[in-house]
């Protein structure tokens, strides 16, 4: 092959003018009669151009795979076929162990990694354009995100685009986030327990300095300490959970070692005040961590919306805003009818997405997935957006974990610098990638013959 290099600046050029969408590049390529499998190294090599010109920002531990595509075999025994990486050394059969043999199927050939690779040796980082937030945070955001080998790279970026056409996203982020532990003591009878009740109460204020001495390590303090009560059988529980808000951290670990130490200071106290109890503990049912309830604070909220006008949506869909709406409601009631409370839907990709390719404490966004869509007509807008009521992240390594070399450099090419960032841009693009979405769906584009499968 020849010098690629006048290919790619080309490209690169026609890229920042506008002209070719990033994700066009592999066929951009095949256009100008590079061959396949070449063409997926050289489109990733042209995003990567483009992406470090409008970040202003190097790729240095990020690798751009010289094969990032896959190759299909077969097991001449089992007849499996599997789709590998193209730099796969490993080629037997994970059953069998019997040498592959190449596989050319009708229509299984080539294929990219995941859509719009941009570089990463094991996590796959796609990039899914750029998103202007606006509000409570004011930032343009450029998408690195490291998704499934499926479309919702390419529909992200659809979706940013289109809602940076109109206007960008309007983002709400709290200012702090709330982080929860809970002490549990079990009891023999409930008249010992509320006795014990009341004396926590009564040194309330010396278990709360305890634990915001522990918690000033990640800027935090207690907000509120919350009463519960429960029972089974002989068995009588007491509930004390430690609410702390803090800016910046995620405060798990801190705030179960201080409130530890609270739990400690507590039975000391029970004990000389002669209450009796069976168990002492950290009673983690109660506090949330990753646990999807509608009732659980942990974490903090963002939101982030979009406004249209309804005759340019009107025009977009071909159909009148009254169907948009019908289908989102129909949606809605289909979560209902599942019995979940919540909608998980893109959020599940996005969420889980940006979480990989930021390596973020934490790295499980179980909880953070829940998500609220709304959309209504107001004056001659229509206002669609998601509501995160639970976003648990902490963006600055702490003693909690370290972030590796991967997930600062994603962060630093995004133009992610804190947790209120990383919020404002997580609810921006989960609420392009649902009104893509939604978009596609009532345009009547998804999985239809029209569309051109990767796979
Ligand atoms: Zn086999």
């Amino acid at each position: 092959m020849k010098d690629p290099s006048n290919l790619i600046s080309d490209l690169r050029r026609a890229m920042i003018k506008g002209d070719l969408p990033p994700w066009r590049a592999e066929a951009a390529l095949l256009d100008k009669g590079v061959k396949s499998p070449i063409h997926f190294y050289l489109a990733a090599l042209t995003r990567k151009a483009y992406i470090e010109e409008i970040s202003g920002e190097k790729f240095c531990h990020l690798h751009v795979m010289e094969r990032p595509y896959i190759q299909p075999w077969r097991c001449p025994k089992d007849d499996i076929i599997y789709n590998l990486e193209a730099q796969e050394k490993d080629l037997t059969c994970t059953v069998c162990r019997s040498s592959l043999k190449p596989y050319k199927g009708s229509e299984l050939s080539y294929a990219p990694l995941v859509a719009s690779y941009v570089a990463g040796l094991e996590d796959y980082i796609s990039y899914c354009g750029q998103v202007t937030v606006k509000g409570e945070v004011n930032k343009d955001f450029i998408n690195l995100t490291s998704m499934g080998p499926g479309m919702s790279a390419i529909g992200l970026a659809r979706g940013c685009f289109l809602v940076n056409r109109w206007g960008g996203a309007e983002v709400q982020v709290e200012p702090l986030a709330t982080t929860a532990r809970c002490m549990g003591h079990i009891f023999a009878d409930p008249g010992v327990r509320h006795k014990a009740q009341e004396i926590i109460q009564a040194n309330l204020d010396k278990l709360k300095a305890i634990v915001n001495e522990g918690m000033a390590k990640v800027g935090a303090q207690v907000g509120e300490v919350v009463f519960d009560t429960g029972a089974l059988g002989s068995d009588h529980f007491l509930y004390v959970c430690f609410y702390a808000d803090l800016p910046e951290y995620r405060g798990h670990g801190e705030i179960s070692w201080s409130v530890g130490q609270a739990r400690e200071m507590a039975d000391s106290i029970l004990r000389k005040a002669g209450v009796d109890f069976k168990l002492s503990v950290i009673a983690q049912g109660y506090d949330g961590d990753y646990k999807p309830s509608p009732s659980n604070k942990r974490g903090r909220r963002a939101s982030a919306q979009v406004r249209v006008p309804v005759k340019e949506m009107e025009d977009f869909l071909g159909k009148s805003v009254d169907r948009f709406l019908a289908f989102n409601e129909m949606d809605r009631l289909g979560v209902e009818k599942l019995g979940w409370f919540y909608h998980t839907g893109m959020g599940a990709e996005v969420i889980s997405g940006l979480y990989k390719a930021t390596r973020v404490n934490p790295r499980m966004p179980m909880t953070t997935c829940l998500e609220r869509i709304y959309a209504h007509v107001e004056g001659n807008d229509l206002v669609y957006g998601v509501e995160l009521p639970t976003v648990e992240v902490g963006v600055w390594s702490s003693i909690e974990g370290g972030i590796p070399p991967i997930g600062r450099e994603v962060m630093r090419i995004m133009g992610i610098t804190n947790t209120r960032e990383f919020c404002a841009n997580l609810a921006a693009q989960v609420m392009a990638g649902e009104f893509n979405l939604a978009c596609e769906i009532v345009r009547g584009k998804l999985y239809t013959k029209g569309v051109k499968r990767l796979y």
